[in-house]
């Protein structure tokens, strides 16, 4: 997906449309709130969010029904989003205006990507989209149980109109879909019956024609869904899902899917959670800016905005951490030429901005001798005590089992065993969930994917020998990074060495460390070496993005001889198995959003990311980059065959032995 700078809209001092009006065109028009009654969940596209106002009336539709649906996903595309502060200051009718207030305290960064905001305890979703509506709603995986059009006439929104929208629109529609909008003009009715759905104009209470309602019914098969989990394998929701792994990516799962509605159990091999890479006393989490704002930048970003809002959570039940901000510096890089990424990226300063070397000492309470970025919406968490609570806020929905290591997942009649070194079954699942650091247990002689088990080491020095003019505020980072100081010790690191298996700290590193620290933080008097501090292992993938999703099933990609599978949402899936893996450095921020990710795809709401995003972190990527490096070599569906049981070896052994 391209991604352009978001222009944010003028300044508006009042709604449009009033309660009334939106529960006649709108709600009404989708049938609402009727057709939510006695519903798991139901999902309203809406194109078009301006002040806000429809989706506060929606908000307060679902309040005041008795029977309304569990869950409601209200997701919506705007391309010219309000500020902040606009948004707080649009007037509202006396029953809106508490609604509004929670909006406005939820109110995300005008950038390009998802943004999730949580309503009455997770029950309400709103996920905005930021940009141009053609180019978002084929990003969209998911499906619309109601259509909420905005604009009142196709000289005031073509762009919205386009006929390639109301053709992505059909493509997310549920089979029973409904459509309102608030006008009932020509080209829009012409525009949606292409696409499939038959509508009729609805008249206002004096008789003049004053909206349009329609329902979907195609007179076409249409193409398959845009969700890319097996649909034949929906989760049982009477049943848990079955973590395994209990640091960041399983506790976080663990919360998502309570949130999603569903229960869960962790198996966690050691006596205690988050006792291996998540174990550490703080970590830090921040965007990614990069000129070319890729898949790599847009994920990072849309997760450290997650990290951010679970943070800012944990902060309120006495989590340690900080949502103040970070410093990331830049030695090799003009402040002229960041200015110039930044103006190009229209980055949003609540999200993050170039300060020079006189401003970001000042932000740190430290004098630093390079232009930094500015990352206010990063900061940093105690990994071990964010585990915790994610597994508090899941309550009752979360059951952890500690102390026992699960050997191996075998299939049997259509369900996922979980087996210790002795064949013991563990547990059975319909669905389970790898949150094991990277996926070794589909074969535990080599990884089923690209990954690397790298060592890492963090040091430690206690207040009294830290130098006392270059003790920082916020966290800075570059070449490593340091920490604020947390219990009276300044923590600093990290190292990046590849796994020899040794987890004891080492003289060496603690060295390496010093060097960093002094450098970043322009020490030039003399410093102890550190004689304390931590090793832990993280995976990383070749790409250096997580592992998030649903398995591929190899030995159906080694059977197939029609479809291509050069893309990972063609590639087809094991039943009920996903993976959170491979979460590198940056565990907070991919643990955040790509449960969220995992907890969509087992529950079937929307998905929390963009499609690219999706198949940038899938784990069926690498079967498909395979198969375009082998295209590109050798053409043909024999070529495609050698290669997937290749692979099909390489990833579950001969045979394929967990296919079903
Ligand atoms: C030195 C260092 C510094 C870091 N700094 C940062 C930072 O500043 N910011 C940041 O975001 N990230 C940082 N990270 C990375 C971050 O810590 C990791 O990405 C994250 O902890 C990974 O979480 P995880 O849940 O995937 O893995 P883990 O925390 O390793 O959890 C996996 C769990 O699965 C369990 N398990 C594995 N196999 C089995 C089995 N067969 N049966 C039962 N249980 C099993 C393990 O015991 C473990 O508890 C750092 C990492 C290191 C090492």
């Amino acid at each position: 997906m391209n991604t352009a700078p978001i222009v944010a809209a003028q300044w508006a001092t009042r709604d449009v449309h009033g309660t009334a009006q939106v529960g006649h065109a709108l709600l009404a028009g989708n049938g609402l709130p009727g057709r939510w009654r006695g519903r798991e969940r139901f999902t309203i596209l809406e194109t078009g969010f301006g002040s806000g106002n429809n989706f506060l009336a929606t908000l307060a539709a679902w309040r005041a029904d008795a029977q309304r649906c569990i869950r409601l996903h209200f997701v919506s595309i705007e391309p010219t989003p309000f500020e902040r502060s606009a948004m707080a200051s649009i007037e509202r009718e006396p029953a809106l205006a508490p609604l509004a207030a929670m909006l406005v305290a939820a109110w995300p960064p005008l950038t390009c990507n998802l943004h999730r905001l949580s309503f009455e305890a997770g029950a309400v979703e709103l996920l905005l989209a930021f940009g141009d509506v053609a180019a978002w709603l084929p990003q969209l995986s998911l499906e619309a149980d109601a259509f909420f059009l905005e604009g009142h006439a196709p000289t005031g929104s073509p762009a919205a109109w386009a006929p390639r929208v109301f053709k992505a629109m059909g493509r997310v529609a549920a089979t029973d879909a409904t459509v309102a909008a608030w006008t009932a003009a020509r080209s829009l009715q012409a525009g949606l019956l292409q696409a499939g759905f038959e509508t009729e104009p609805v008249f206002d209470q004096k008789g003049g024609c004053e909206s349009v309602a329609g329902h979907y019914a195609p007179r076409f098969v249409r193409r398959g869904s845009t969700r890319r989990s097996d649909p034949a394998a929906r989760h049982p929701g009477d049943e848990p899902v079955v973590v395994v792994g209990g640091g960041l990516a399983g506790c976080a799962v663990a919360s998502a899917l309570a949130e999603a509605g569903l229960s869960s159990v962790v198996f966690e091999r050691n006596a205690h959670i988050a006792q291996e890479a998540s174990g550490n006393v703080a970590g830090l989490f921040h965007g990614v800016v990069h000129a070319e704002d890729g898949r790599h930048a847009r994920f990072f970003r849309a997760a450290a905005l997650a990290a951010r809002a679970e943070v800012a959570a944990a902060l309120g039940s006495g989590v340690p951490g900080s949502v103040e901000g970070l410093l990331r510096l830049e030695f090799g890089e003009s402040e002229a030429a960041m200015r110039a990424v930044a103006a190009r990226l229209g980055l949003p300063v609540d999200y993050a901005r170039v300060v020079d070397a006189a401003e970001a000492g000042a932000l740190a309470g430290t004098a630093l001798h390079a232009p930094a970025w500015f990352f206010a919406s990063g900061g940093w968490v105690d990994p071990r005590a964010l585990c915790s609570w994610w597994l508090e806020r899941a309550g009752t929905r979360a059951t952890v089992r500690t102390g026992g290591s699960v050997a191996a997942l075998r299939r049997d009649a259509g369900r996922w065993l979980l087996v210790d070194a002795g064949e013991q079954v563990l547990a059975s699942a319909a669905t389970v969930v790898l949150a094991d650091g990277g996926g070794s247990l589909l074969l535990p002689d080599s990884p089923p994917w690209p990954v690397a088990r790298v060592r890492g080491q963090l040091s430690s020095s206690p207040m009294a020998g830290w130098p006392t003019d270059h003790v920082p505020r916020m966290p800075v980072t570059g070449a490593g990074y340091v920490l604020a100081p947390i219990e009276g010790a300044i923590w600093f690191g990290a190292t990046t060495r590849l796994d020899d298996g040794d987890a004891a700290t080492r003289d060496g590193d603690h060295r390496a460390n010093m060097e960093r620290v002094r450098r970043l933080l322009s020490i030039s008097e003399p410093m102890a070496v550190p004689d304390h501090g931590r090793t832990g292992f993280r995976w990383l993938a070749d790409d250096r993005l997580p592992i998030v999703g649903s398995i591929p099933n190899m030995a159906a990609v080694a059977d197939a001889s029609g479809p291509t599978f050069d893309r990972p949402r063609l590639v087809p899936r094991l039943p009920g198995l996903y993976a959170i893996c491979a979460l590198g450095s940056r565990g907070i921020a991919s643990a955040a959003l790509g449960a969220r990710v995992i907890a969509s795809a087992i529950s079937g709401g929307p998905s929390p990311i963009e499609a690219d995003l999706l198949d940038a972190i899938d784990p069926a990527r690498f079967v498909s980059r395979v198969v375009r490096r082998s295209a590109a070599a050798s053409a043909g569906a024999c070529a495609r065959k050698d290669m997937a049981v290749n692979l099909l070896q390489a990833v579950l052994g001969p045979a394929g032995s967990a296919g079903d």
